[in-house]
């Protein structure tokens, strides 16, 4: 039978193993890589079309997104603090405010904003990810 909830759990014990389903970590980690790429390569100067679509797409990730307890947080985020899509920069910097809010709820350090593009996009300026 399929899980109707995502595994509260991290694979604690047992090796790690690449195929089995997502747990909540893996999950996160994942989306993050995914949105904050999207957003790395969103146009600098989109059409009122993408402003609205790249919204949308938020919003509907966030009724999706299968973990549940996760989903309804940043449901509510979402609501208080609308997606900034007016441009590449501003949607950068809203989506790295956003996981900054998560990564504080979850006592994680807090992300330096303005290296986004550094980690998202065009490698670290040291040259490390050449
Ligand atoms: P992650 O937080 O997954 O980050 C991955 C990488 O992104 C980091 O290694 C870092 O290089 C980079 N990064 C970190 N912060 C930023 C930033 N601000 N801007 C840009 N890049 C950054 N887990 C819960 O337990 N409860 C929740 O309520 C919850 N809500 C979530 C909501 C969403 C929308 C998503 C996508 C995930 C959520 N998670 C939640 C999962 C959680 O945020 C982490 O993904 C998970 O705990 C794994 O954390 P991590 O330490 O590997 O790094």
């Amino acid at each position: 039978p399929g899980r109707l909830t995502l595994r509260l759990l991290p694979q604690r014990g047992s090796k790690f193993r690449e195929d089995c389903p997502q747990d909540r970590e893996e999950l996160g980690r994942h989306s993050w890589a995914v949105l904050h790429t999207l957003a790395a390569y969103y146009p600098d100067l989109p059409t009122p079309e993408q402003q609205q679509d790249m919204a949308q797409l938020i919003h509907l990730f966030s009724k999706f997104y299968p973990c549940e307890e996760c989903a309804e947080d940043i449901r509510k985020r979402i609501y208080r603090n609308q997606p900034d899509t007016r441009t590449r920069a501003s949607f950068t910097q809203w989506l790295c405010r956003l996981h900054n809010e998560v990564n504080r709820k979850l006592g994680k350090p807090d992300f330096d904003c303005s290296k986004v593009d550094e980690r998202w996009r065009d490698g670290w300026k040291d040259g490390s990810c050449d």
